[in-house]
């Protein structure tokens, strides 16, 4: 028995949720759900914070935690959503974000060559450094001599295990994606650890691109990626980019790991979507995917697959939401994927 902590969150993330949980209902899987249904912003504007030592030791006992969404447009500064987020990736060490791209079906692409349309890729994404860590400030603010710096970090720590998660979740080839020609320090590191990965994986073939090239061929021809391994930021971009590909963020899964304690931080890629919320009409499929990731993070491939295929399945027979030019509410998409689990 796996015990899975959730956190819905806010906006359409209970929503899309209340999906994937009946998903994992209905799959013959031995689990068990430790739902934290108060962290959320309501309780972060009541109490000030949102997850609590015990919520995080709840999230310790278990074996993984999927999570909807969090954030919310009436909390503008930033710091509710580092708390829960950057606090749980901090303490879990969740370093490799995991984000696999796949176009599910053709009339998904927004490209005109046939050809290449078929992305099917995982950008993996540094998750604790790079120009995201926080070091940095302002100098003489809201002046005119003001200076304002945001530091990138890149440990040989943090970038030699990225790089190794990257060679060892391959199935033929890493590119390595940075800006060495202008940022030159951390793209000396980066190369200097593909080099070393490379010499260990013969059987993997080892390319890099500047990310601005990266960009260009994302668009021309994403087929021809595999693995994209990168910073924080460029990773940000690249997978927003990537899923636009594959018929958008309703669509987009990801995960962040601790590929040495294999516990997984799971959630789709997409945000709390306050536009939508309420309305019915959120996409579950990121969702879902989700909770197929999560399933093959705890070896349990046999119900992921089914997910992934059911999934595809809705996606053909148009038994979509709005955003994939279909009609139907989020509850009617989760039946038409439950009905093809088969
Ligand atoms: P947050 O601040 O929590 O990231 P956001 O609104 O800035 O929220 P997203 O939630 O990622 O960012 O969404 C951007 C837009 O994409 C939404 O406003 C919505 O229109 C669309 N969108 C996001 N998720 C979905 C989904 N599951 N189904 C359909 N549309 C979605």
């Amino acid at each position: 028995m796996h015990v899975i902590t959730v956190i819905p969150g806010d906006g359409i993330g209970p929503e899309v949720i209340d999906s994937a949980l009946e998903l994992l209902d209905a799959l013959d899987v031995d689990l068990s759900f430790d739902i934290l249904d108060h962290v959320n912003a309501a309780r972060y504007r009541r109490e000030g914070c949102a997850l609590s030592d015990a919520d995080v030791a709840r999230v310790a006992a278990s074996d993984g935690l999927l999570l909807g969404a969090v954030g919310t447009p009436e909390l503008e500064d930033t710091d509710y959503v580092r708390s829960v987020l950057l606090r749980l990736r901090g303490d879990f060490d969740l370093y490799a974000n995991y984000r696999p791209v796949r176009l599910w079906h053709d009339r998904l692409s927004p490209l005109r060559d046939a050809a290449r349309r078929a992305i099917d890729c995982v950008i993996v994404r540094e998750n604790t450094e790079g120009l995201y860590s926080g070091v940095g400030g302002n100098l003489r603010a809201s002046s005119r001599m003001e200076v304002a710096i945001d530091a990138d970090i890149n440990t040989w720590h943090g970038v030699s295990r990225i790089m190794d998660f990257a060679y060892q979740t391959a199935r033929r080839e890493v590119c390595l994606v940075d800006k060495a020609n202008a940022v030159r320090a951390g793209g000396r590191l980066w190369q200097q650890c593909q080099r070393t990965c490379a010499q260990q994986h013969p059987e993997i073939s080892s390319t890099h691109l500047y990310v601005d090239a990266a960009a260009m061929n994302l668009v021309t021809d994403p087929s021809a990626f595999d693995v994209i391994v990168t910073s924080n930021s460029y990773g940000d971009i690249l997978s927003d980019l990537a899923a636009a590909l594959a018929g958008g963020i309703g669509l987009a899964p990801s995960a962040s790991l601790n590929p040495a304690t294999n516990f997984g931080l799971y959630e789709p890629v997409h945000g709390s979507a306050p536009d939508l919320a309420g309305k019915a009409v959120a996409n579950p499929l990121a969702c879902l995917l989700t909770a197929a990731l999560l399933l093959r993070g705890l070896g349990l491939a046999a119900p992921a697959d089914a997910t992934e295929a059911a999934v595809a399945g809705a996606i053909a027979a148009g038994r979509v939401t709005p955003d994939l030019g279909g009609t139907l509410s989020t509850r009617e998409v989760t039946s038409a994927v439950l009905a093809g689990l088969g």
